[in-house]
């Protein structure tokens, strides 16, 4: 047996060239980190291996009881790291990532064309919430439920609550969503869940990319006040690429929700855990409880803070005004240009971010502004004067960006700029976000 340069140089080519993207490039997309080597050595382990349909204690094939003492281990250190009680809370740890983890949760608790409400993607939600456009239904989630969006006050970039209750009240959803990909401020658990009671609804927050800092009890706790919560496993929790559902134990609106959110997840919409990633999942809850931990994620914040207030000192406007986590969403529209240049003229300079559609914006696809994320860098050691100083390149970057834009315009590039900001173009990167 040989180890990846001998069997395959191609590949270990490939994967030498992204390590050193990785380590050359500022990485300051929100949604990203760095995992541990030990996180990485469980999953490049052995139990890649093994077949385990079903849960600790009642598997499918035999030969289970190390990946048995693995999952158990794995659900433990997941209600520790969050705080919760295994006798009000469960978890299933084997979601293949984020999206499956939201889908089997609807399909455990709603039936085909019941109604759904969560943050509209141009304003900051995530596909997997219920996105569709007029023309098409793009999310899985739109096809199969009834998606209602809730949206942001325009005039102060924070959830529109009240417009989120007269509609809930007109809708009448039977799930409503909290939690976001681009949302740089808290969500109002208390006030969501008072919505929710009025109208029947089951609470659930998707607390993907904001897990680390709940974690860390950085921000505010939505196990208060939610009745399921579901994460990815990769952004801020720095773990492997995965998914994580938590569910409370008594049951809710007459549903059982620990059989119905397990048997979702199989034999519903998955076969065969994987139990690597599972391994590297027990890794992370272990770290994540932690002192160190905490002090991570307490700079992931205070990082967040320094960099949004150099740029509003540079005069950028901020969505929201501000942060209160681990990202900042930039409007870029008042400079007269948009996200996709920005992200683009970045990109060449090693600074690695992502164009995103700010409130307001006339099409979800020609995106104004640029989302930041400082979880990474701050992995990588920053501290709060290199992301003021991180500020102070991004800012050359869009002054550079400008004098690109002036350069270009009345030239033959400029069709090509044009390109670079079309629908189509945005479409492509946005979708696969
Ligand atoms: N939920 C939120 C809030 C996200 O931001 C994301 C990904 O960015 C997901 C779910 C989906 O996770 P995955 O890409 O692992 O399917």
């Amino acid at each position: 047996d040989h180890g990846l340069s001998e069997a395959d140089p191609e590949v270990r080519a490939i994967i030498d060239k992204e390590k050193g993207r990785q380590f050359r490039s500022l990485e300051l997309i929100a949604s990203e980190n760095f995992t541990s080597r030990a996180v990485m050595e469980a999953v490049g382990s052995c139990l890649t291996n093994k077949y385990s349909e079903g849960l600790p204690g009642k598997r499918y094939y035999g030969g289970n009881e190390y990946i048995d003492e693995l999952e158990t281990l794995c659900q433990q250190r997941a209600l520790a790291a969050f705080h919760v009680d295994g006798k009000n809370w469960g978890v299933n740890v084997q979601p293949l990532s984020g999206s499956p983890a939201n889908f089997e949760v609807y399909t455990a608790i709603l039936k085909p064309h019941d109604r759904l409400m969560g943050l509209d993607l141009p304003h900051g939600g995530h596909l997997s919430h219920g996105f569709m456009t007029p023309k098409r239904r793009v999310s899985g989630t739109s096809i199969y439920f009834e998606s209602m969006p809730y949206r942001l006050d325009e005039s102060t970039g924070l959830v529109d609550y009240d417009m989120l209750e007269k509609t809930a009240i007109l809708f009448r959803p039977k799930l409503i969503i909290a939690g976001a990909s681009a949302y740089p401020r808290d969500f109002d658990y208390p006030r969501m869940r008072k919505i929710a009671d009025a109208v029947g609804a089951f609470l659930m927050m998707d607390m993907a990319h904001i897990s680390g800092l709940v974690a860390a009890s950085v921000v505010a706790d939505p196990f208060e006040y939610c009745d399921i919560v579901t994460t990815t496993t990769h952004k801020s929790l720095r773990g492997p690429r995965g998914g994580m559902i938590f569910f409370k134990k008594d049951p809710v609106l007459g549903v059982d929700l620990e059989s119905a959110i397990n048997n979702a997840v199989f034999p519903g919409l998955q076969g065969g855990p994987h139990n690597h990633t599972i391994g590297g999942l027990a890794v992370c809850l272990k770290h994540a409880q932690s002192p160190e931990f905490k002090a991570y994620q307490n700079k992931v914040v205070s990082n967040c803070g320094a960099l949004a207030n150099r740029l509003i000192e540079l005069g950028y406007k901020l969505v929201s005004g501000g942060s209160d986590n681990h990202l900042v969403l930039v409007d870029l529209r008042p400079l007269g240009i948009d996200g996709a240049r920005a992200e683009k003229i970045l990109d060449l300079a090693s600074i690695t971010l992502n164009k995103n559609s700010v409130p307001g914006d006339k099409s979800a696809l020609v995106p104004g502004g640029i989302r930041i994320g400082s979880p990474a860098m701050t992995t990588r050691g920053f501290t709060e004067k290199e992301f003021a100083a991180v500020a102070d390149f991004i800012h050359e970057g869009v002054q550079i960006t400008l004098e690109a834009k002036r350069l270009v315009s009345g030239s033959k590039l400029q069709d090509f700029m044009k390109f670079v900001a079309s629908p189509d173009f945005s479409l492509m990167d946005k979708v696969s976000d």
